[in-house]
């Protein structure tokens, strides 16, 4: 049961999209009274039926309640919906569960207060089937006292995990997990690509990318305290070693007749760390120079 003084039998869920519709369903599921608006109002026919208030205009979906979930593409969708109707947004609680960089996240925080509202950036780390759920994980950043006030109301959508009061915290700690996260679903496609290439089907390389995939924990865990102490020697492994691999990894994959464009990106970048004098160093030596920053400069 909840324990929040905030009313939490009611919420506002602008932006329909699949996660915003799931969002939307999880409260109609937990017994919430749910107003609902969106650019294609079609999209909340569903919600509709299963006992959601459609909003007529964003004023009135906004002065409907007090929490104001937000799931849009991005912040500046935030604008283009909100920008007309800012006299409605006083007192309300921003929930933005959009995606975007921590310092458009800065500036969203910054321009409700301007207009009388609060605002809780949020990212979500589960997919449209993972909300509802309290295994899957939200960051939240923002006012302590805002998120404490709310966690219950929160905690319809996922699991919540609050990383600070700076309003960029919860995007950049999204960010961060996006940077590991389409790199490494790319990298699996491209696996597949040169496996299908040589007659090796998904289903046969599976079991064999999901042991390498999930082995990285155990490499995180050893190098993590290494690179914490900014040991970075190349007494288990080398950059030099690092670029005749992925110089065979690059040919494996051109002799396939596959884009060899990814692997030869990151060949580039383990070269350039081999000319900067590092290729005795291992390969967590490049952080420092990829904080460098661009090779150009
Ligand atoms: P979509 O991009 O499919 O939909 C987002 C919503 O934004 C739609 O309701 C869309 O309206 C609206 N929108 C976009 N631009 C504008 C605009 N200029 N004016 C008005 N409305 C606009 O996103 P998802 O539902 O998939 O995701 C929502 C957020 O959650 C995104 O930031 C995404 O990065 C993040 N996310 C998504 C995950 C996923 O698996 N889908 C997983 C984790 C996070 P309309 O329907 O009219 O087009």
């Amino acid at each position: 049961m909840s324990t929040s003084v905030v009313n939490t039998s009611s919420v506002t869920v602008i932006g329909l999209g699949p996660m915003g519709q799931a969002m939307a369903g999880a409260y109609l599921d937990a017994g919430y009274r749910v107003t609902v608006w969106n650019r294609t109002a079609s999209r909340a026919d569903d919600l509709v039926a299963r006992g959601a208030v459609r909003a007529a205009t964003v004023e009135e979906a906004l002065t409907a309640n007090r929490t104001v979930v937000l799931s849009l593409t991005d912040y500046a969708a935030m604008y283009a919906i909100l920008e007309p109707a800012v006299s409605a947004l006083q007192g309300r609680v921003l929930v933005n569960l959009s995606s975007d960089t921590p310092q458009k996240a800065r500036e969203g925080a910054a321009w409700a207060a301007k207009h009388g509202a609060r605002h809780l950036t949020g990212g979500v780390l589960t997919p449209p089937s993972g909300i509802g759920s309290a295994e899957s994980d939200t960051y939240y950043s923002g006012p302590r006292d805002l998120f404490d006030e709310y966690e219950d109301v929160l905690k319809v959508i996922t699991g919540t995990d609050y990383r600070g009061e700076d309003p960029g915290l919860a995007a950049l700690y999204y960010q961060l997990q996006m940077d590991l996260f389409w790199t490494a679903l790319t990298a699996w496609l491209h696996t597949l690509a040169v496996a299908n290439a040589n007659g090796i089907s998904a289903s046969e390389i599976k079991p064999y990318a999901a042991e390498t995939l999930g082995g990285m924990s155990q490499f995180l865990d050893f190098y993590t305290p290494r690179i914490e102490a900014g040991q970075h020697s190349g007494d288990v492994e080398r950059i030099s070693m690092a670029v005749a691999s992925l110089d065979h990894v690059v040919h494996t994959t051109r002799d396939s007749g596959v884009d060899p464009a990814l692997p030869a990106a990151v060949l580039e970048t383990f070269r350039r760390g081999a000319a900067e004098g590092y290729a005795e160093d291992s390969l967590t030596r490049l952080i420092e120079m990829l904080q460098q920053g661009p090779a150009s400069k």
